[in-house]
């Protein structure tokens, strides 16, 4: 199979919303009248975000997720994007499961795919995502004030770590039963991006990003673009019962510095308190007040009996050693 016959065969769908899909030099896109362009790109490298051994399936929705999420984390919605895969061989079984698990996610989301480009070379996946919002309504990092509530998003009965725990377990150093193990793998293999809520806060929340590499560590990038600080109660931080079953040193690493969530922390004014809930019952997400924004800049933890605890998590960073 050449290289065009595999973009045929796997790739090409039919597009509705894009004024010009793949097939020629460009696509072209017609955002509505009103609206803007909320763009993002993420790239997934075999070894460093995922294993060799990830179901293809799993791979192609993570692939797209993690990108939709940052359209989530902006408020806006899904419209078109591109794919540029390196492959080190054709392989029929594994691009069927990949182009399957992508474009699953992506016809849910009514996000098209429109172009790409694709080469032989150590497995590699990045992906351009092209989201819509009404101008101006884009949610920012730097819209947080003081006095603010912190929110953070969840499935109802989940919360965040599940993902590193499930890493953890593959590291060798936890062990969880083999069911709770697939529940947590699931959630580190397929996150579920929180698009209908980051369109539901539009107007609502005053700040937002996505939780990707770590709460502590992506909640002070809001904080640091908005001038301002926060207080936050670790313990008020929504964990499964999985995670709330380990050792309470392994609920915090994973549940403050855990990463590969995908949830949206976001501020909102303590006024919109209800407005965030009614967000969040609409779309069938449950979020939870952890903290509060307040003048003096940098993170203050503190604990259920509100003691004080040090920061000493790091949240990931690929260069730092
Ligand atoms: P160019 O020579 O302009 O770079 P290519 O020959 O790389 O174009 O690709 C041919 C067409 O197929 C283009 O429209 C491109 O957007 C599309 N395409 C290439 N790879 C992919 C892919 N993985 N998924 C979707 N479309 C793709
Ligand atoms: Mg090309």
């Amino acid at each position: 199979m050449g290289e065009f016959e595999l973009i045929a065969r796997y790739f090409k769908r039919p597009t509705t919303r894009a004024a010009v899909g793949p097939g020629d030099d460009c696509a072209v896109l017609a955002p509505r009248a009103g609206m803007q362009l909320a763009v993002s790109c993420d790239m997934l490298v075999e070894g460093r975000h995922f294993l060799s051994t990830v179901d293809a399936q799993r791979l192609g929705h993570k692939a797209l997720a993690v990108n939709l999420s940052d359209l989530a984390a902006c408020g806006a919605e899904p419209l078109a994007f591109t794919l540029a895969l390196a492959l080190p061989r054709v392989d029929p079984a594994w691009l069927a499961g990949f182009s399957s698990g992508l474009h699953a996610l992506a016809e849910r989301h009514g996000c098209e795919l429109v172009g790409g480009d694709t080469t032989a070379g150590p497995l590699n996946v990045c992906i351009t995502v092209f989201g819509e919002v009404p101008v101006g309504a884009a949610l920012l990092r730097s819209g947080a004030r003081p006095g603010d509530a912190v929110w953070v998003s969840h499935a109802a009965g989940g919360g965040l770590g599940d993902a590193r725990l499930a890493l953890e377990v593959f590291r060798g150093l936890v062990a969880l039963s083999g069911d709770a193990f697939e529940r947590v793998r699931r959630i580190m293999e397929m996150p579920e991006p929180r698009v209908a809520l980051g369109m539901a806060l539009r107007g609502v929340a005053s700040a937002a990003i996505d939780v990707s590499d770590g709460l502590l560590g992506d909640l002070s990038h809001l904080l640091r673009r908005s001038g301002v600080g926060c207080r936050l109660h670790t313990e008020h931080v929504p964990r499964s019962a999985d995670l709330a079953a380990q050792p309470q040193a392994l609920q915090r690493l994973c549940t403050l510095a855990g990463g590969d969530d995908y949830e949206l922390v976001f501020t909102a004014p303590e006024a919109a308190r209800e407005q965030v809930l009614a967000a969040a019952r609409d779309v069938g997400v449950a979020v939870t007040a952890i903290g509060r924004v307040e003048v003096e800049p940098g993170l203050r933890l503190v604990d259920a009996h509100g003691v004080a605890l040090d920061n000493d998590w790091q949240s990931f960073d690929h260069f730092r050693t």
